[in-house]
């Protein structure tokens, strides 16, 4: 057992609303690299989400039920402000497109600005999960289609 204050934390800060498989194939390509990711979901309070966030909280637990290093929490504020609280060095972020990487880029160099000890780590997506966003499994749902392909099990399970 490493000591705790060796362990490489990474966090996964996101809406997920909901958490899709390309948010799933992220985490689990991650478990190789850190001994813990906690996949955050950032509440806003002047951006009401779809799903409630216990939900997308409990679902995503669920996914990871079997899966030690992943811990789920939610959190509010600065996310590098919440890093700093986890004692996490790493930001985890996934890139689909070139607009996600220009989106990543300018918050990832603010970030770095705020505390030069927390490194940005960008995992490509995997190409056949590149069309997955949250965005759009919600309009599936929202007009009543199956987004089975999309979800975690899990999740796809509890979603209804
Ligand atoms: P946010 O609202 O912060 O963009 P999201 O829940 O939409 O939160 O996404 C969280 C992270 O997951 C982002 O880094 C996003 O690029 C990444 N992500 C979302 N969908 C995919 C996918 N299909 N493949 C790889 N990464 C993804």
């Amino acid at each position: 057992m490493k000591n705790m204050s060796m362990q490489k934390i990474a966090i996964f800060p996101g809406s997920f609303d909901p958490f899709t498989v390309g948010h799933q194939d992220i985490v689990l390509r991650a478990l190789s690299l850190f001994d813990k990711v906690i996949i955050a979901i950032g509440s806003n309070s002047d951006k009401k989400g779809f799903f409630e966030i216990d939900k997308r909280k409990q679902w995503i637990e669920n996914t990871f039920i079997d899966e030690p290093k992943v811990e789920v929490d939610v959190y509010s504020g600065l996310t590098i402000e919440y890093c700093k609280n986890k004692n996490a060095k790493y930001l985890l972020r996934g890139l689909r497109t070139s607009s996600d990487f220009e989106y990543e880029r300018a918050i990832a160099q603010m970030n770095k600005k705020m505390d030069a000890s927390v490194e940005s780590v960008f995992l490509l997506t995997s190409p056949e999960l590149t069309a997955v966003s949250s965005t759009i499994v919600r309009d599936i749902i929202r007009h009543g289609g199956d987004a089975k392909d999309f979800l975690p099990e899990a999740i796809y399970n509890q979603i209804l």
